[in-house]
């Protein structure tokens, strides 16, 4: 019988107070062994916080933590089977690369050929074979976040703990090191914990990502669900770009429900449990997933007129304005692709929410 691999991080009620603010209320998650795990959430919600208590930095004020199935919590960090990249590299200056990723092994006892000879594997992963002899200083930042990883993964942690490794590199760079760890992660086998504010990032690098706002886990699931099933408004809001409109709901069976929007209009929707005739709530829709045609398809395609259309390379994003003042963005493929077409400002359009697109969300 094979026996089940426990995961590789349990949060279990973690709680975390500076005095009396609570930046981390009660949260409990698990991340499973060999995933790219990301905690996602804007400025201050708590992610560092939580990174930071798993690597042993922030003592836990309430709450358990396990690693592979071992209560961590009284661990110092030395003694916690895991490594931490941060967002300045935190190299050393004086040493050159082959020194900043032999140097951690020595301390921790290896004899230096064997340190020396660790070293170079690692640097032959992270493809900075040819500067093992350069200072930091001679380097790239990608190529110091590199010597920065490279140093992280030699000891082999468990777990490494990635804090915005990629923020101080430019968009070019960062979306090509997101590759690079991505394939660093499957090659190693090492279980990645992620931190960012960048919710692309995010979608694009992680297995699943925990959304976290002020203190609390908003969502977990990979980045499909998060993004077309969002659990709440935060999530819908913050992940991708959405339309949040207030609805009424008027009437309901086992699993559609009859929407009104402030206007009058009305659009039929999947239910969701716990949303009841005479609710008021949110409805997000996506905006591509928003059809403009010059003709009436559906009994639910609401009559608008265009506003404006901004320009985004690929694709462009059209405001369109509805009775009642309400204002839907809609996203199109540029037309200069051939793929669909672009109303100019001023025609009158039909507008299709493609069927089963709109989301209720239920706080
Ligand atoms: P960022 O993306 O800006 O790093 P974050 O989500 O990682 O944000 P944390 O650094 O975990 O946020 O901080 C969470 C909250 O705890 C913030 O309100 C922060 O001000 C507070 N905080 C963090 N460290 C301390 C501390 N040592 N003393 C008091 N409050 C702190």
């Amino acid at each position: 019988m094979s026996q089940e691999v426990p995961n590789a991080i349990d949060v279990r009620n973690a709680v975390k107070r500076y005095g009396d603010f609570t930046a981390l209320k009660t949260i409990s998650l698990s991340i499973r062994d060999n995933e790219f795990f990301t905690l996602l959430g804007p400025s201050g919600c708590g992610k560092t916080t939580l990174l930071r208590m798993i690597a042993g930095f922030e003592d836990v004020t309430e709450g358990e933590i396990f690693l592979y199935g071992e209560e961590i919590e009284d661990l110092p960090p030395n003694k916690r089977p895991v490594n931490t990249v941060f967002q300045n590299y935190a190299l050393f200056p004086h040493m050159d690369v082959m020194e900043n990723v032999s140097f951690g092994l020595e301390m921790l006892g290896k004899p230096k050929a064997q340190a020396r000879a660790r070293a170079g594997e690692i640097l032959e992963l992270v493809q900075l074979s040819q500067f093992a002899n350069r200072k930091p200083s001679q380097l790239s930042g990608g190529q110091q976040q590199r010597v920065a990883l490279a140093r992280a993964l030699a000891p082999q942690p468990k777990v490494l703990l990635l804090d915005e490794p990629l923020s101080a590199l430019d968009l070019k760079l960062r979306k090509a090191m997101q590759l690079e760890l991505k394939h660093l992660q499957r090659e190693t086998g090492i279980t990645f914990i992620f931190v960012t504010h960048d919710q692309d990032e995010a979608l694009t690098m992680s297995d699943r990502i925990a959304v976290m706002s002020a203190g609390e886990l908003q969502q977990l699931g990979d980045a499909r669900d998060i993004y077309e099933k969002p659990a709440n408004r935060f999530v819908a809001d913050f992940i991708g770009e959405t339309n949040l409109i207030e609805v009424t709901i008027k009437s309901r069976d086992a699993t559609r429900v009859l929407c009104a929007f402030s206007n009058g209009l009305t659009l039929t929707c999947d239910a969701v449990e716990g949303i009841n005739v005479g609710d008021r709530v949110h409805m997000s829709i996506r905006p591509e997933r928003i059809k403009l045609r010059s003709t009436k398809v559906e009994t639910e395609n609401f009559q608008g007129q265009v506003v404006e259309n901004i320009y985004a390379g690929t694709d462009v994003q059209t405001i369109v304005h509805l009775q009642g003042g309400m204002q839907l963005a809609v996203r199109t493929q540029n037309s200069e692709t051939g793929r669909t077409m672009t109303f100019e400002p001023g025609a009158e359009v039909f507008v299709d929410v493609e069927f089963g697109s709109a989301r209720l969300l239920a706080n």
